[in-house]
């Protein structure tokens, strides 16, 4: 399919999506990821991804398995973190990471990468698309930096240079070969090391992210047990879903470019209540997180995570049990 202007082509999906609240948007061509071959496969070799098994190497390095068309991938960030909304900044608050404060980002973000190619596809019949938002096995960040929107930081997760880390990837695959935009060159971490620092459980080596010691995978992708070298760092470091100790110390956010809080949510005792007051029943579980990006984590799961963080539930008080007398007597 041929297009009589790639580049005006270009500069009105850009356009479209900043109209659809996506304020960094590139291009990146859809042919496998060579480069990243050895180092992904050494990865998976070391057992890394144990936890994470619906990750799969031979996919995830080429973006044409998702979608055999694809030629083309438009690269989004949708920035999500507001100033006021500090995790553990309410006393005796847990920590939840930024992402989780809002609501559902793929019910936020599809809609609208759809509505662009909706758009798109009603200018230019023929042209089709894929949108993925994190569920698809894609390498989101590697399509970022082959877009030039950023690099990888030490800590793995995907810079956006000034507007910082504090942000989702959305992608939209498209049959069109359009001139790809230049890739991020290198890095821009310098000799900085703050977030290998920062890690509550040792998790990071440079540019190297070991899953089995992350917060992350604990309390919110799976619910294994944690060694017990992550179930102290937990207790210690009071994030009970995901965990930003690594982005809160990272230069590059510390003018970020912040959500609109219109799309991102309201305070939640979840998120802002004590600690001691979270540990809700299922239905109330269900009723907080309702279309919220929390609901990812299961109620039991929420519970087990507590339960590290805080110790056991207390037992409610049997009658006739303790100091207390039973009804009726004196
Ligand atoms: S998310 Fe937390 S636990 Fe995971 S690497 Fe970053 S700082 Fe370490
Ligand atoms: S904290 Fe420093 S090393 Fe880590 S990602 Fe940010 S700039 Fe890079």
């Amino acid at each position: 399919m041929d297009f009589p202007h790639p580049s005006e082509f270009k500069d009105w999906l850009r356009a479209e999506a900043a109209a659809q609240g996506f304020p960094l948007a590139g291009f990146a061509a859809c042919g496998p990821f060579e480069a990243e071959q050895p180092r992904l496969e050494a990865w998976f070799a070391q057992g890394r991804g144990a936890l994470l098994p619906y990750l799969d190497p031979a996919v995830l390095l080429d973006p044409r398995r998702v979608f055999p068309e694809a030629r083309t991938a438009l690269v989004v960030f949708f920035p999500y973190a507001r100033p006021e909304a500090v995790p553990g900044g309410s006393p005796g608050s847990l920590r939840l990471s930024r992402y989780l404060w809002g609501p559902d980002y793929h019910l936020l973000m599809k809609p609208r990468l759809a509505r662009i190619l909706a758009a798109a596809a009603a200018r230019w019949p023929g042209l089709e698309g894929r949108v993925c938002v994190d569920t698809a096995p894609l390498l989101e960040r590697q399509l970022a930096v082959r877009a030039g929107l950023g690099w990888q930081g030490r800590h793995t997760l995907f810079i956006a240079g000034k507007a910082g880390s504090w942000g989702l990837l959305g992608v939209l695959l498209l049959n069109v070969s359009l001139p790809p935009d230049a890739p991020f060159g290198t890095h821009r971490c310098g000799t900085c090391t703050a977030c290998l620092e920062a890690c509550p459980s040792q998790a990071l080596a440079p540019f190297l992210l070991d899953p089995a010691r992350c917060l992350t995978t604990f309390t919110v992708e799976c619910e294994a047990e944690p060694p017990p070298g992550v179930t102290s760092a937990l207790r210690e470091s009071r994030w009970a879903a995901g965990c930003d100790a690594c982005q809160e110390v990272c230069p590059w956010n510390r003018q970020p470019l912040w959500g609109d809080p219109a799309l991102w949510g309201g305070p939640s005792p979840l998120h802002q209540g004590p600690g001691s007051t979270l540990r809700v029943n299922g239905s109330q579980w269900k009723k907080l997180t309702r279309r919220t990006a929390l609901r990812k984590v299961r109620h039991r799961h929420w519970l087990a995570t507590l339960g590290r963080l805080l110790g056991p539930a207390e037992e409610p008080p049997r009658p006739g049990a303790g100091g207390e007398a039973p009804r009726g007597e004196t």
